[in-house]
This record gives C-alpha cells, structure tokens and sequence, in this order.
C-alpha cells in the first residue's frame, strides 16, 4: 500500500554527502570528509568516529572531563585537533556526536551544516528560540505541534514578548496570510506532527517563509535523517529531541539543532555576535550551557549508528499494525501519513522515504474507550515518548499534550498514539486485538 516515491529513496541512500562541510570538528577538516557520497549508514557508523588518535580505540571515548590541559596560557588544548578547555564550550564526545548529525541532515550542495547537540530536545528549541527571536517578534506554529514545543513558546517565549499563530500547516496560503512582514521571524513546522500526523510542505513552506524574511525551522524528531532531510527541501534548521529515533533505547534524554547557512540580520551584533544562524546558535550553547553530557552524547551517537535498520524495521512494523486497525471494528479513523487517503499522503511521498513508526487512531467508543485501551495492552507499554525500540501506547489528551487542552492545539479525546517499536509485528497486532476487543 505505502509506496515512497523513487526520488524520495534515492535521495535518502545516496544523496546525503557526508563531508559535514562546516561543521565542528577536532581536526579543522570536516571531520566527515571521506565519507562523502557514501550511503546513510556507512556515515552514521564512521561520520564523527574516526579512531581515538591516541589510543586506536574504534568507538570514540566517554570524554568524562570537564577541564583540559592547555597549551600554554590562553591557548587551547590542540592534542585532538581545534581544541579544548573547558567541555561546556567542546568536548571531544559531543563533538563526534556533532559531526555525525551533521553529515547525517547535510544537503546533497554541499551547504555548509552545523550541528550543536543538547541536555534535551526542548533546550535546543530553546537556545535557538533565543538565538533568533527578540521581544515583540512573532512566530508561526504548528496547530498541533509538541506540546512542550508549544509551552515552551506560549508561555516561556510568550512573557518575555513573542508573540505567536497556530495555523494548520498544510494550508500553506494559511501560512502566508498568518505572516506579519517584518515581524515574523520564524516559520515553525513539525512533519509529520505530533499526535496526529499532518504532513507539512517542507519546500513549499520555506519559500513562503523566505519570501517573508523569515527562517524555516523543522522539528525532524518524528521523521528522523533517515527518512526526510529538512535541510535539503530548503529548511534553515533543523531540531530533533534525540531522546527519540535517534538515540532509540529509551535510555537517554538529549536534543540536537542542526544548522544551514541562513543569516539573521535582523539580530545582528546583538550579544556581539554577527548575523550568521550557525555563529549565533553556537554562541548561545555556550552561553546558555543546556550541553548534552559526554555520556548522553555517546549513547545518541551509538543510536545513530543503527538508525537505519531500526526505521526499517519501525516502517515495516507500522505499516502492519495500520492495515489490522483499518479492519477493526472498532476503531474508526487511523492516522498513518503512508495511506493513501491521508491528507498530506502525496506531500509525505515526495519528501519522505518511508512513512515511520508513529500511528494515532480514534476509537468508535469516545475518550472511555480509548483510555481503556491504553490500559490492557501488555507488549505496548502505557507511556510517554516514543521512538525506541520498544512499542509504547499513549493517551495524548491526558498524557502528552496535557499542557494543550483548551487552546487551538488541544487533541481528540478518543485519539491513541502508538510509537511502533521493533518487536515482532505478530505479538504486537494480538496485543492491540486483545486491547480492542
Ligand atoms: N519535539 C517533538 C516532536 C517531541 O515529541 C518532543 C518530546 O516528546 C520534543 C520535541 C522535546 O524533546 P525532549 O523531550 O527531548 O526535550
């Protein structure tokens, strides 16, 4: 049934050069190069992981330091490369992370990325919120984005004066009339969305968003590297909460920005620092200090390494349990931007490989019924976040996007949010019939 378009798969196999043009490094050259035009995998294993260079080790090290040995006074620590002297600024862990996500969303140009991993994904939204935004500016936001996405900006943003629009982004002439010139600096797209899955035009939207002035941020945290790249549709920058797909275990909590080479003239020299996107995020890490620890850093980038054999197996899965819930008798819609009747479905064929392993679906017997079959499920686990390995099962009215009710964002009541994990796509349809019955 779910068929990716030919351009889509091609451009996710082999598109992807790995040279991190720009981005952090320790030795001055992307630490990518050599890795360029080389498939998505081989970069997410190599990109980043270049031997230890002084002790041959092939996974690079838990830089567990806060402090390093400096050259001479005021001078950094070169032994790795560029330099070190204190790892809020750098640390030889994070950086290999850096330069993996960086080769993982860099465009088939050639653009220059720059990649800045976080302590979480909501402190990467938030350090590039402060990186581009002022007081009185005014974003445009998804009108079922994230609900921390959307706490974070109605009411942290909101106080300190930026202002906001929920417009449902598929409608991208609703985009356009959402915009105020000259204030709007920000256009803010999740795709697909969270919870319930409407497909966003990254390249439509980001003409509108430049025609404006503005930037265009995607949130790829549902679609991963693997299966969209934001950046190459003309995108400015890209978020990801790593928690997710891309660390994929369950076992760390982590946030990523990767960056292009937009301008944000409109902030220039503001905290001394010049126009350009990447200089201002990478200031602003340092500055704000939301870094992701050396650890976390590691256990992201040995996520990363597996990323394309577990989004296989998570599209293969979703795509099994989508047709058992559109036979069922009690589940009246099921939300999977693969269907062909998906609003969005053609949208997502041309800019996505495969469709993922997210799947919401509005049962016949209201809110009740959906909460009830959030509790009888045994292989799905009853929980928040998604994009491990294991399946979780999630009410969104009440779980995640609590913190939206009553406002534009606010979600079905009889909506369930699966996160499909890897397990055997048998037991995981027997666990949801059992659960429905
Ligand atoms: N973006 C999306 C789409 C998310 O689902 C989440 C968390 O669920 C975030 C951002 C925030 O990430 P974190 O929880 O790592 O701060």
């Amino acid at each position: 049934m779910i068929e990716p378009s030919a351009d889509a798969v091609n451009r996710a196999d082999t598109e992807h050069p790995a040279d991190g043009a720009g981005s952090s490094s320790r030795s001055g050259v992307p630490s990518g190069a050599g890795w360029s035009g080389r498939g998505f995998s081989t970069r997410a294993i190599h990109a980043g992981s270049e031997p230890d260079p002084s002790t041959g080790a092939v996974v690079t090290p838990i830089y567990q330091v806060s402090t390093y040995k400096q050259d001479g006074v005021g001078g950094l620590r070169t032994g790795l490369g560029t330099g070190y002297e204190y790892s809020r600024s750098a640390n030889p862990t994070r950086t290999a992370l850096e330069d993996c996500l960086a080769a993982l969303e860099a465009p088939s140009s050639g653009q220059l990325v720059r990649a800045f991993a976080f302590a979480s994904g909501l402190a990467a939204e938030d350090t590039l919120l402060r990186s581009t935004l002022a007081p009185g500016d005014h974003v445009v936001i998804p009108d079922d984005a994230y609900g921390g996405t959307y706490r974070l900006i109605a009411r942290v943003a909101g106080p300190w004066g930026v202002q906001h629009t929920p417009v449902h982004l598929s409608d991208v002439d609703a985009v356009r009339r959402a915009i105020r010139p000259g204030q709007t600096r920000l256009v803010w797209v999740e795709t697909p969305t969270n919870p319930l899955l409407s497909i966003a035009d990254i390249a439509a939207l980001a003409q509108v968003a430049h025609d404006a002035g503005a930037l265009l941020v995607v949130d790829n945290t549902f679609a991963t590297p693997y299966l969209q790249n934001p950046l190459s549709l003309g995108a400015d920058a890209v978020i990801h909460s790593t928690t997710k797909y891309a660390g994929g275990h369950s076992d760390v909590v982590g946030g990523a920005l990767v960056v292009g080479p937009a301008q944000v003239p409109w902030l220039d020299g503001v905290g001394d620092v010049g126009p350009a996107l990447a200089d201002r995020v990478g200031f602003h890490q340092n500055a704000m200090g939301a870094v992701a620890g050396p650890f976390d850093a590691w256990l992201v980038q040995r996520g990363l390494k597996t990323l394309a054999v577990r989004m296989e197996r998570h599209c293969d899965n979703a795509e099994r349990i989508v047709e058992f819930l559109l036979e069922h008798p009690r589940v009246r819609t099921v939300l999977y931007p693969g269907l062909p009747e998906h609003p969005g479905h053609d949208v997502a064929q041309k800019q996505m490989r495969r469709f993922g392993g997210m799947i919401s679906f509005r049962v016949v017997g209201g809110e009740e019924d959906a909460l009830n079959v959030c509790k009888r499920t045994e292989v799905f686990t009853l929980g928040e976040s998604l994009g491990g390995v294991e399946s979780l099962i999630e009410h969104p009215g009440r779980m995640t996007h609590a913190s939206v009710a009553g406002s534009a964002l606010e979600v079905p009541a009889d909506l369930v949010r699966l996160s499909v994990g890897i397990e055997d796509a048998d037991d995981l349809i027997a666990d949801l019939d059992r659960a429905l019955a």
